[in-house]
């Protein structure tokens, strides 16, 4: 008999850095599919905090922290068109989380475009828990910027991390 196709889906963001909010979603993704991409965009148009290799690690350490029975999740990096990437790794899922009517606009706009470019692959909404709706990596790094504990909302990998960058170093 034919094995069955892996379902892999890839959750693309950029991670700048990873929160309780993201993993609220990786976790019901890891429940969904039989494997779980979570995908750094390199290109992105933003100019991160965190370098590339520092927002991976992040990533792996995050997940390993707060969901370690989730064995079904990888993290990468990618360059160019998601939807390419998508195709190399054998994907037919993009997993985006929606959080309030204002990501919608947007969220509709590349699920409409990713599909016109690849018929094969299905974008799907995810929402998280009500308690990460007002939360985003601008407003956690804002925090932190300004000396405020964010241990509430990112893993303690993060908000450790998220310590070194932004603590005044005095020697
Ligand atoms: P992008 O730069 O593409 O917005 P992000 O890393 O900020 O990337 O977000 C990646 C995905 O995670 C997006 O689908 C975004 O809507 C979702 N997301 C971000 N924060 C949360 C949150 N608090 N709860 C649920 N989903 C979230």
């Amino acid at each position: 008999m034919k094995e069955p196709t892996k379902r892999i889906a890839i959750y693309p963001g950029t991670f700048d850095p990873i929160t309780n909010g993201h993993l609220d979603i990786v976790r019901r993704a890891s429940e969904l599919f039989d494997e779980v991409i979570v995908a750094l965009a390199r290109n992105s148009q933003k100019s991160p905090v965190f370098s590339e290799p520092e927002r991976l690690e992040l990533v792996i350490r995050a997940i390993a922290e707060a969901c370690p029975e989730c064995t079904n999740i990888r993290a990468d990096a990618f360059q160019g068109l998601l939807v390419d990437y998508a195709q190399t790794r054998g994907a037919r899922a993009i997993v985006r989380g929606l959080r309030a009517l204002s990501d919608f606009e947007y969220e509709f706009q590349m699920a409409l475009m990713n599909r016109k470019l690849a018929e094969g692959i299905t974008t799907v909404f995810l929402m998280p828990n009500e308690r990460y709706t007002y939360l985003n990596s601008t407003i956690v790094r804002e925090l932190a910027r300004n000396g405020k504990d964010v241990g509430d909302f990112v893993p303690r990998a993060v908000s450790e991390a998220l310590r070194d960058k932004f603590e005044p170093k005095f020697h």
